[in-house]
């Protein structure tokens, strides 16, 4: 294996995980912090081990094709040739469409541009869908219901250190982006979280309801907000459109039926109301836990309904937003990797949108597919072949017993990816590529702040980057090669136009500014033009410029606790491991900090299945069995379990979840599904 080389010097670059994307700087082998506004010279400790990627022993470092069951090694050109000419085969005998291809919410910009592009021109497909489906898509489409466009967090992270309130619903910065939480220190915390996370520890407040019942929550707190008079009449009036409808609904709640429902006392419902309101400054933030359920587009739209009614979006020093997990978790969904969209963050069934693409593109609009189906739903579908760049959905997809039997039944799975993956491990064709600090690239924050994370080593000699693996297939399927370029750089100027006059406007964003280190918020339409870290201080982004109330009521989960499966399993992150834990799990520090799955379980319930602390335990679903070792916590709810998604095999906790889809975004219900313990 060729071990990957330092160029002399250091560089200033970005951690390879999450949304935060700390700023770092590596030299040879290592990483320090460095000041940037994220992060503010913390790192975590993921970001701090980061380089142990770059010369992992578990590093992909040649193509590998199966032969008689075995992956072998190969040549680029026999894999590639191998891979385009079955992709001919597949679709001249089952269609366009029985192609698909999976994204990333890691990958580039230009890699989920091109990405887009590959599967719209180059093959013609309408299967193309990617992770984000799965851990961002209701606060995106809550977003675009209430403000007319989806940039998670409109407004720098900065603005949270002079908050006197902040709300934080379903996320634990404290273990998934410790140095976030230096910007809350100032404020008052209201947590809502069915366990006392690391974060919850450090609320003022923290509200434990009952899980899946957090819209029925957010109706009781807003029922307060009216009820005790916090309620800003000025800001509805000049700013906002159809609060009657939200509160025919709401005023049904009050909080103490709204106790009922969650378990959440109606004086503590009162008391978030109050504190919220009467702070100067606040904001309100949701994060997976509100999002990943079957009706995630309804709760995100529940807790906007209430941050409106306090008058705080789009108000300087306050706001509305959602911590994008991924670390390009923003820009990932911007550029067309998404089913239903094209660049810009245009939607592909728009005949104006398609036009401008497609001039970008050099092809006829009508060449271009319709909207395909989301990530779920094209995996359950039983595509004919299946090419995947920057996901490991064997461990991160649902109902993995499903899903691992859907990705077996591909007649051609192909994996680009930096280590062998449980996806990859299950693949026809393997293609190892360039990871973070081997190659430049731009990446869009949780801020919606573009940056540039730059080459900082030298990959493996035989290792490609996904720009040059997309060139190598298209020109094997027909593509002119200057439609596909490799450089990076070039790939962003055609993004640039792509995404001009669109919502997420990158037009005025050019490699020189990144790389003078201007902080650039999208829109930024012209090249002269500052960014924009605060969307919506004058007007949304509806036509009409008002905020958009959603009613939404309360339905709890698709699948709610019944006598054969009397507890409610969750899931979510720890601080060591990352996303399916693909990459993090190869770092001999994380590895041997946490190494494997465990359940969080209430010492009550533990006792009540015979089970007590280390014990190996059975959690079982109507879809699957994980078994975990025991972890007894008095801090979570008696008819709760928690489990870490960053494990395989019989730890997956996906195994165990509910693949029931919100219906507007399409995103399954991850955070909740109904099991029971046993011992193992
Ligand atoms: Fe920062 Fe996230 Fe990297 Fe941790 S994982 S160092 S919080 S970017």
């Amino acid at each position: 294996m060729t071990i990957a080389t330092p160029r002399t010097g250091t560089t200033d670059t970005h951690c390879p995980y999450c949304a935060l994307q700390c700023g770092m700087r590596i030299a040879g082998k290592t990483v320090e912090p460095r000041d940037f506004p994220t992060n503010r010279g913390g790192l975590c400790q993921k970001g701090w081990t980061s380089a142990a990627l770059l010369d992992s022993p578990g590093r992909l470092t040649e193509p590998l094709v199966r032969v008689n069951g075995r992956l072998r090694p190969t040549t680029w050109d026999h894999a590639l040739d191998l891979v385009a000419d079955r992709l001919v085969e597949l679709q001249a005998a089952h269609g366009r469409d029985a192609v698909a291809v999976f994204g990333g919410g890691g990958l580039t910009n230009e890699k989920a541009y091109q990405l887009g592009k590959f599967a719209r021109v180059a093959l013609g497909t309408s299967r193309i869908d990617y992770n984000g489906r799965f851990c961002m898509s209701s606060a995106a489409a809550a977003g675009m219901k209430a403000f007319g466009m989806d940039r998670g967090m409109p407004f720098p992270v900065e603005d949270l250190r002079r908050a006197d309130a902040v709300l934080l619903v379903g996320g634990n910065p404290a273990e998934t982006m410790p140095p976030f939480v230096q910007h809350l220190r100032d404020a008052e915390l209201v947590v809502v979280d069915p366990r006392r996370s690391a974060t919850a520890e450090k609320a003022a407040l923290h509200l434990q309801p009952a899980p899946g019942t957090d819209l029925a929550l957010a109706l009781g707190i807003l029922h307060a907000v009216v009820a005790d008079g916090h309620l800003r009449h000025d800001y509805l009036a000049a700013r906002t459109t159809g609060f009657d409808d939200v509160w025919r609904i709401a005023a049904a709640w009050w909080p103490e039926r709204a106790e009922r429902v969650t378990g959440v006392a109606a004086g503590d419902q009162r008391a978030a109301a109050a504190l919220l309101a009467r702070a100067a400054n606040a904001f309100v933030l949701t994060a997976r836990g509100t999002e990943q359920h079957a009706r995630g587009t309804d709760m995100v739209s529940a807790w906007i309904n209430l941050a409106l009614a306090l008058g705080l979006p789009g108000r300087q020093g306050s706001g509305f937003g959602c911590l994008t997990g991924q670390g390009n978790g923003q820009g990932g969904r911007e550029h067309g990797q998404k089913a239903d969209q094209l660049p810009g963050y245009r939607r592909l069934d728009d005949p104006a949108a398609r036009a401008h693409v497609a001039a970008v593109w050099g092809v006829d609009p009508e060449s271009l597919p319709a909207p395909g189906v989301s990530a779920y739903e094209l995996l359950d579908e039983g595509p004919r072949g299946l090419l995947v760049f920057g996901s490991n959905i064997a461990v991160s997809a649902p109902h993995a017993n499903r899903t691992t039997r859907s990705l077996s039944e591909v007649d051609l799975l192909v994996v680009a990816d930096v280590v062998l993956s449980e996806t990859a491990a299950m693949a026809d064709v393997v293609l190892p590529v360039t990871q973070w600090a081997e190659e430049d690239g731009t990446l869009t924050n949780l801020e919606g702040r573009v940056l540039l994370r730059r080459r900082a080593v030298r990959p493996p000699e035989n290792v490609w980057t996904d720009l040059e693996v997309l060139h190598g297939l298209a020109v094997r399927l027909g593509q002119p090669p200057a439609r596909f370029p490799v450089e990076a750089e070039a790939v962003f100027d055609e993004l640039r136009r792509a995404s001009a006059g669109g919502l997420a406007d990158y037009s005025g964003v050019t490699y020189d500014r990144l790389r003078d280190g201007e902080a650039l918020h999208w829109p930024v339409p012209a090249v002269d033009h500052p960014g924009t870290p605060r969307a919506f201080l004058d007007r949304f982004a509806h036509a009409d410029g008002l905020a958009r109330f959603v009613p939404v009521d309360h339905s709890g989960p698709a699948e709610p606790p019944d006598d054969e499966f009397p507890l409610q399993a969750t899931t979510g992150r720890v601080l060591q491991h990352y996303q399916s834990g693909a990459q993090t799990r190869l770092v001999p520090e994380l590895a041997a900090a946490v190494p494997e799955v465990h359940v969080e379980v209430h010492p009550d319930a533990a006792a009540r299945a015979g089970l007590a602390d280390g014990d190996l335990a059975a959690v079982v679903s109507r879809r699957g069995t994980v078994r975990a070792r025991v972890r007894c916590v008095a801090t979570i709810r008696v008819d709760l379990v928690f489990l870490p998604f960053h494990f395989p095999g019989s730890g997956s906790a996906n195994l165990l979840t509910n693949p029931e889809l919100d219906p507007t975004s399409r995103m399954p219900e991850f955070k909740v599904c109904a099991v029971r313990l046993e011992v193992a």
